[in-house]
Order: structure tokens, then C-alpha cells, then sequence
């Protein structure tokens, strides 16, 4: 029996909804998967800075350094404050988020089936920049060490899970002294990977070729920006905020999140899609080692869409978010 320590983060508004659904989820696996949890459960966000004029306690990243691995819902306002320093201080240089079709979701697109790997330190959210009036800077920061780690992640992402094509987002065309450098960084990487093809496509290309074409792409290694764009644009693409699932992942630490927000209308209500949030918690366990664990997390998922009979409003049903941990629970079994 592996005991994993998870730090747990609901924040705000229905963060605390779809986080009660996930760990349901997970305590489910404790009785038949040789798994088991300890949840540590670390207050953060707006609630928290109206009450105590603090968002992100100090202690809170330390807490999860101590954990195996965090799982994170949503803040509101205070998702400057709490998310970015995380991600700094923990190094969590990747951003993974995964877009795919799933059954009886409302979709724009068939076959989509993409993973957006987007560099989570640089770029312009280096928060380099001064304001004045009338006028206003941010300064872009590409180097090549965070360029090829990213990239070497975006190759190995690929070779662990039988996928065949990355494709390189810049534009170089334009921006030649940064994207310049992240585009040679993935070219040299590139060739230590023979068997994955390996692309590049600028970015206002990409943005249609996503709309037009999306099973021409497989995994996407981008910058900071252009990835936070592109990764909504493919969530948007498969049905929305509600099934789109991500991580935050570094060498040491990691933390899984929906790239949803607080839905305030829908807190307390019963009404959110936890789905986003299981599939996090399954993408967690995939990190901690537990690949057919979170295979079996992702297939009751897929299950209970199959069946309809379990679907939160947003996907045209009338369960309530605890429902459809239940119904995903049920399958575990
Ligand atoms: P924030 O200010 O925290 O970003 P927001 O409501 O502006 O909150 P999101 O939380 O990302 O932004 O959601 C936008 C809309 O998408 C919500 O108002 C809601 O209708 C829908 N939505 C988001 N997440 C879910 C979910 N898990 N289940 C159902 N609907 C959702």
C-alpha cells in the first residue's frame, strides 16, 4: 500500500464544490487500488484576504513542498497572488494541459485529441515592466535553459504516452530576438529525438489551423502567453471549462488543477462539473507513478458520460457536483 501525502487547496467559490468531488474520487481508489491518501488541507485565495489580508499564508508553499504532490481548485481576484507565486517558488516550469473530445460533451471539433505543453517561468509573465503615464511596458524573458527543459519535457511527454508529432509555436518572424531563442532551443532538442516528427508553426497561424484543422496537432510546445491563449482555445474547442483538466508540473514538485475559475453564480449551488477536477486528480496520480490508477480514473469518467444518466447542467443534465463524484466512484469499483 502506497500512502501519498496530498496538499489540498479548494480556494474559492466552487473551488471547494469540485475539490469535495475529486478527493471522494480518490478516497474511492483507497479500497481496492493499494492506494491511500492524507489530505492536508492548505486555506489560500479571496475569502481568505477579506477575512485575514492575506491570500497566500506563508508556510502555504513549504506545506506543499512537504507534500507528494498538490491539488489546487480555484481563487478568484487573488489568482496573481496565489498561483503565480506557487509556481515560482516551487519551480514548476511546466504547464500540461490536455484537450481532448470526450463522449456526450458538447463539442465544436471531432477528433481533437491535443496536449499543450506551455513553458510556466518566462516569457512575459517574467513581470519585468514599469508603468507611467500614457505609457507601459512588459518585458519578455526567453532563455534558453527554461526553452530546452520545456522542450525536452514536450519529447518525453511524447515518447511515454505513444504520441508522434510536436509541433513548435513562435513567432520568430516577428519577435526574433526571444522567440528566436525558444525556436532553436526546441530545434536542437528536436534532434535528439529522431522518432517523434517535429514541427513549427507561428503563432497566428496556429490560432486558425486550431479552429480549421485541430487533428493536425498532437502535442504543442509553446512560450508562456502564447500557450495560456492556445491552451482556452483548445478547451474551447472540446467543450469547455468544465472537462479541461491541467497541471503544474516541475523536476521535484507538482500541482493539478481545472483550468476553470471560481464560477461564483455556481458556488454552493451543486450545479459545477467536477469532471474537470477528477481528471486533474488523475493526472496526479499519472505523475506519482500511478499510471493505471489514473487510466482507471480517466475510463470511469468516460463511463459515466458514455451513460448520460450522471451530467452535471453545463452537459445537459440535472446531477448535482457530489452525484457525479458518486456515479465516477461507483466505476472504481
Ligand atoms: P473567475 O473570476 O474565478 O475566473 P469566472 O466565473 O469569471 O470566475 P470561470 O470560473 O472560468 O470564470 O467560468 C466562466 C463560466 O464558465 C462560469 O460562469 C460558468 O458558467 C462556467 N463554468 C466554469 N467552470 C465550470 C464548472 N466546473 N462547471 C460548470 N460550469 C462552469
Amino acid at each position: 500500500m502506497t500512502k501519498y501525502k496530498i496538499a489540498k487547496i479548494p480556494g474559492d467559490g466552487i473551488g471547494p464544490d469540485v475539490m469535495a468531488a475529486a478527493v471522494k474520487v480518490l478516497e474511492a481508489l483507497e479500497e481496492n487500488r493499494n492506494v491511500s491518501f492524507e489530505f492536508n488541507e492548505l486555506p489560500v485565495g479571496d475569502e481568505l484576504k477579506e477575512r485575514t489580508g492575506i491570500a497566500l499564508p506563508p508556510g502555504t508553499v513549504d506545506e506543499i513542498k512537504k507534500s507528494d504532490a498538490a491539488m489546487f481548485a480555484a481563487v478568484g481576484d487573488t489568482a496573481r497572488e496565489v498561483i503565480l507565486p506557487i509556481r515560482q517558488q516551487l519551480d514548476l516550469y511546466v504547464n500540461l494541459r490536455p484537450a481532448k473530445v470526450y463522449p456526450n460533451v458538447p463539442h465544436l471539433k471531432e477528433n481533437v485529441d491535443i496536449v499543450m505543453v506551455r513553458e510556466n517561468t518566462e516569457g512575459i509573465y517574467k513581470m519585468i515592466g514599469d508603468r507611467g503615464e500614457g505609457w507601459g511596458f512588459n518585458v519578455r524573458v526567453i532563455t534558453t535553459k527554461a526553452s530546452e527543459r520545456i522542450a525536452k519535457y514536450a519529447f518525453e511527454y511524447a515518447v511515454k504516452n505513444d504520441r508522434k508529432l510536436v509541433t513548435c509555436v513562435h513567432k520568430s518572424n516577428v519577435l526574433d530576438l526571444s522567440c528566436g531563442v525558444f525556436q532553436d532551443a526546441c530545434q536542437s532538442v528536436a534532434e535528439s529525438y529522431p522518432n517523434i516528427e517535429y514541427n513549427e508553426v507561428i503563432v497566428d497561424a496556429c490560432a486558425m489551423r486550431l479552429i480549421l484543422r485541430p487533428e493536425a496537432f498532437d502535442v504543442v510546445v509553446t512560450t508562456n502567453l502564447f500557450g495560456d491563449i492556445l491552451s482556452d482555445e483548445a478547451a474551447g474547442l472540446v467543450g469547455g471549462l468544465g472537462m479541461t483538466p491541467s497541471g503544474n508540473i516541475g523536476d521535484e514538485h507538482a500541482m493539478f488543477e481545472p483550468i476553470h475559475g471560481t464560477a461564483p453564480r455556481l458556488a454552493g449551488t451543486g450545479r459545477a462539473n467536477p469532471m474537470a477536477t477528477i481528471l486533474s486528480a488523475g493526472m496526479m496520480l499519472d505523475w506519482l507513478g500511478e499510471s493505471e490508477t489514473a487510466a482507471n480514473i480517466e475510463n470511469a469518467v468516460i463511463q459515466v458520460l458514455k451513460e448520460a444518466k450522471t451530467l452535471t447542467p453545463d452537459l445537459g443534465g440535472s446531477a448535482k457536483t457530489m452525484d457525479v463524484a458518486k456515479a465516477v466512484s461507483e466505476k472504481l469499483q
